[in-house]
């Protein structure tokens, strides 16, 4: 039987499993698509797409359909909290594109959605599929719905999210953990933040206890998401919870006109929780296997959770496409080689950015400001990278394995 007969099961209509399910089928391997949600739709604000997942958009075809919705940043700048002074500043624009060969964009969440879901076709997901099990039959595996009706499947992709039931199956380890830092987004138009300066640059605020990020997106608005330190506790399962009305406010009232400005302009939004997923040891169990935040949800400071799960999907659906039915072993073992220890280092990284950017003013954040320059140079590595050219053979493993085979002359 060739591979494009597998039958692949996709848990979960965001960015990773509807990506997945385009890749597959780029590679000739249909998927089915489950989404447990009644209808598509993408709640949130923007999300900033970076060079190592735009060239791979742009490879599955979506380059036109993006960049007509997207907003280039012009700058990346990271200014001080009080006066607003700029510590550092970076062009973004065409010399990052030269530098990266792809673009930086931010893009309305519910676009980037739309393109996926109308390359993929809308009407082949499954919506009001709401998985709450798998089980293993004779040479299949079941997905197991909350209406009662089941789907059997050769494998499954677990592209979940974040409280994934699919990593429920593949592992005991441990689920997502909070960080004790939480979030406000809002989306706000141009016209009602005349002190932002720079508006069309990706601008880091950085001050005590507190960091507010903004870019803007195609349609006139900017996007900010504020990240608080605390509450010191969260109660587990949910990821957003209301708010005291005036806490962002509040939070930023001491602050740079322009910020204050920019937090007040739009109703305040519920408080997100910020969670990251401790490094799972497996991601694979039998036919199953995660992608996406219910891998290694992040936190987002480098802006990499959606940009790497679009890694996974085109990595995945490489290594399922590289072997026979059947191989799926081996292809998961691949996959996970070659996903784990990159997308460990940015949960990592990024883990380790937030106090930075909350140092209270002293001298740990003077020596912080002076090392800046550096330190946005040193995450070139997550840009740079293209993970369709790490997925091909290893050619000097390749020949080594080929010259120390027991007959080689
Ligand atoms: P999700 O987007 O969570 O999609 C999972 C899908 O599965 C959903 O549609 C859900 O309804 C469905 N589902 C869940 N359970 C079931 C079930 N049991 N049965 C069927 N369907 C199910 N990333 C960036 O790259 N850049 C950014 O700028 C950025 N900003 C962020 C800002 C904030 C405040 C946060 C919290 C995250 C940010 N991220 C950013 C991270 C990014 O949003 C996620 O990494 C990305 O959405 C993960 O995509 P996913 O498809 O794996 O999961």
């Amino acid at each position: 039987m060739a591979a494009k007969e597998l039958r692949v099961a996709i848990v979960g209509a965001g960015i990773s499993g509807l990506t997945t399910a385009i890749a597959l089928r780029q590679r000739g391997i249909g998927a089915t698509v489950f989404e447990r949600a009644d209808q598509l739709r993408e709640v949130g604000a923007a999300v900033a797409l970076a060079a190592n997942a735009t060239r791979l958009l742009d490879r599955l075809g979506l380059g036109d359909p993006l960049s007509a919705v997207s907003a280039e940043a012009s700058e990346l700048i990271f200014r001080s909290w009080l006066d607003g002074r700029r510590i550092s500043a970076h062009p973004v624009g065409e010399v990052y594109r030269n530098r990266f060969g792809a673009p930086f964009y931010g893009v309305h969440r519910g676009d980037l959605l739309d393109i996926l879901a109308n390359a993929w076709g809308r009407e082949l997901v499954h919506v009001g599929h709401n998985l709450t099990g798998l089980r293993e039959a004779r040479k299949a595996i079941v997905l197991e719905f909350e209406d009662g009706t089941e789907f059997p499947s050769d494998l499954v992709v677990g592209a979940d999210g974040i409280h994934s039931t699919v990593r429920r199956y593949v592992t005991t380890e441990g689920g997502p953990v909070y960080t004790c830092t939480s979030g406000f987004r809002g989306l706000v138009p141009l016209a009602a933040v005349p002190l932002l300066p720079d508006p069309q640059a990706l601008q880091f605020w950085m001050g005590p206890g507190a960091h507010l990020v903004h870019y803007a997106i195609c349609d006139g608005r900017v996007n900010f998401l504020a990240v608080l330190d605390g509450p010191q506790k969260w109660s587990a399962g949910a990821n957003a919870a209301p708010a005291a009305p005036d806490e962002l406010a509040a939070r930023f009232a001491d602050w740079h006109p322009a910020v204050r400005q920019l937090v007040n302009a739009v109703p305040q939004g519920p408080c997100w929780a910020l969670l990251s997923q401790p490094p799972l040891r497996l991601w694979s169990r039998g036919q199953a296997v995660l992608i996406g935040d219910a891998a290694h949800a992040m936190l987002p400071h480098h802006g990499q959770g959606a940009n790497q799960a679009i890694e996974d999907a085109v990595v995945l659906a490489e290594c399922l496409a590289s072997v026979s039915i059947g191989g799926h072993r081996e292809a998961f073992d691949r996959y996970q080689r070659l996903r784990r220890t990159r997308t460990r280092a940015i949960q990592r990284s990024s883990w380790d950015t937030s106090p930075l950017l909350h140092l209270p003013d002293g001298p740990a954040a003077i020596a912080r400001d002076m090392d800046l320059n550096r330190l946005v140079e040193r995450f070139g590595w997550i840009h740079a990278y293209d993970a369709q050219k790490m997925h091909k053979p290893d050619m000097t493993r390749i020949l080594n394995d080929h010259l120390h085979r027991p007959d080689a002359k």
